[in-house]
This record gives structure tokens, C-alpha cells and sequence, in this order.
């Protein structure tokens, strides 16, 4: 059913009001029992919060609408001078089309890799400008519109380019992030599996948890510019892997279009 987030956003909000309210009557009777409205309350803003992909507080695009064996790449954090040309370089041996959600602050430092990803023919998107992963989650409206508008300015090196998606850092966005982002005209897209390849060490681990749930019109999330100096290759293997096993399952990597989106954007 569509626009359930709307329901479920109200109610957060109406409890989290009415919950201090119903603590005080309580008090009367039992204290402990009093506290009980409180820490309920605060464990459900803090879920529709801190986990990920939750529409609580409203539609995350999770998947998109298709018939054909295909999904839709995303790389996130760059761009990065160590890895975002060989990954443009992976993606054209496999024919594979990205969307690449970049920091505001990297795209600043390296304009011309921003240039050589849409040159490529891939997409770039909004991750944010100082990507506050420690802090996103709880900001305020002033800040959060700070980080996508700074951010949108830096993208916007290609004159016709329709802005249209944002993703979080680390998927957290708190009660303020949807205003902001329909104000904008911007979706918020998640994911529908993510090989944790900012975590786990090894890319054959990353590319088996992608592959292994692996549907069409899923969207998956993979990372840039991480552990450069440790292991410069970690990033570029994770890819490369993901899109042997993809090709070998015979999905195609593409770039949806908005009507593809939209009735997964709409509550479902
Ligand atoms: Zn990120």
C-alpha cells in the first residue's frame, strides 16, 4: 500500500509527543511502569533512524521495478585518485553502467575524475559534502541541508544533468532528512545487498555476499577510496569479482530509469 511511511512517520511523532504525558500519569501509580512510554518511544525513533534501509520517517528506494536480469551498481565515497580509474576501467571491460554517489569534499579535490565518470557514461549522485558518518544521523535541518546543498554544487559541473538521488552516510538519516530532500526533488536510495566491503578483509567474501542473494532490479552497494594505503587493490578486486560473478549469472549493470523507481520510492 502506497504511502505507509506517512502513517508510520505520524505515529512516531504522535507517541514521542504523548509519551511524556503518559509517563507523568503513570508516575502516580508506578514509577517504573512510568518510564516504560519513554524508553519505547525512544527505541522506535532510534530504529526508523540508525537502521538503514527502514521508511519510518520515509520511502527508501530499496530495488527497482524490472523484468530483465539486470541491477543497478552503486559505488559510494569517491571520487578516489587510487581507485575510481581503475573502476572506470572495470567497468568498461565488463559494459557495465554505475551510479557513483560522491562526496562533496572529494569531488572538490579531483574535479576531473568527476568529469571522466560522466564522460564514461556513468552516473553521479549526492553522498553528502563532508560525509558525517558519526554524526548525520543526528543533525539538525540547517546542517543536513548544508551537506546536500554543498555538495549538489560541486556535482553540477554538467549543465544538463537532472539531479535526482542522495544516500546518507552509512544509510542513517533521522527526521529531517525527507523534508530536505523533497524540497529538492531528491530520492533516497538504499540498497538491496551490500557486500560489507568496508568491513570484511577479504574480496571474495564481499563479492559471495552480493552474489549469493544476487535478483533482478537489485541495487547494490559497493564502496571507493577505502583502505588505500593498506591494500590499494581491496576496492578494485571487490568490483572486479562482483562483476565476473554478475556477468557469469548473466545480469547486465544499469543505470534505472525514474519510472522504474518511483513505485519502490512510494512506500512499498
Ligand atoms: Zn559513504
Amino acid at each position: 500500500m502506497k504511502n505507509n511511511w506517512r502513517w508510520a512517520r505520524r505515529a512516531l511523532l504522535g507517541f514521542a509527543f504523548v509519551a511524556p504525558f503518559l509517563a507523568l500519569y503513570l508516575s502516580r501509580t508506578n514509577l517504573a511502569l512510568a518510564l516504560a512510554p519513554i524508553f519505547v518511544s525512544h527505541m522506535l525513533l532510534l530504529y526508523a533512524t540508525l537502521v538503514a534501509n527502514c521508511q519510518w520517517w520515509g520511502p527508501v528506494v530499496r530495488s527497482f521495478e524490472t523484468k530483465d536480469a539486470e541491477v543497478w551498481l552503486t559505488i559510494d565515497d569517491g571520487p578516489s585518485p587510487s581507485h575510481t580509474p581503475k573502476i572506470l576501467d572495470l567497468l568498461e571491460r565488463f559494459n557495465a553502467r554505475a551510479t557513483f554517489f560522491l562526496v562533496g569534499v572529494n569531488a572538490e579535490s579531483y574535479p576531473h575524475l568527476v568529469t571522466e565518470i560522466l564522460t564514461r557514461g556513468h552516473e553521479i549522485a549526492n553522498h553528502t559534502y563532508t560525509h558525517p558518518s558519526g554524526s548525520f544521523w543526528c543533525a539538525g535541518p540547517r546542517r543536513i541541508a548544508a551537506e546536500i546543498d554543498l555538495c549538489a554544487e560541486l556535482l553540477r559541473s554538467a549543465p544538463d544533468r537532472p539531479e535526482r538521488f542522495f544516500r546518507a552516510p552509512a544509510g542513517l538519516k533521522n527526521l529531517f532528512v525527507h523534508p530536505e530532500l523533497s524540497r529538492r526533488g531528491l530520492a533516497l536510495i538504499g540498497w538491496t545487498m551490500r557486500g560489507l566491503d568496508t568491513v570484511r578483509r577479504d574480496p571474495e567474501l564481499v563479492a559471495e555476499k552480493i552474489l549469493h542473494s544476487v535478483r533482478a532490479g537489485a541495487i547494490i552497494l559497493l564502496h571507493e577510496g577505502h583502505r588505500v594505503e593498506k591494500d590499494p587493490e581491496f576496492n578494485p578486486r571487490c568490483l572486479e569479482l562482483t562483476l565476473a560473478g554478475l556477468a557469469e549469472r548473466g545480469y547486465a549493470c544499469v543505470i534505472p530509469q525514474p519510472e522504474q523507481l518511483s513505485a519502490r520510492a512510494a512506500g512499498k
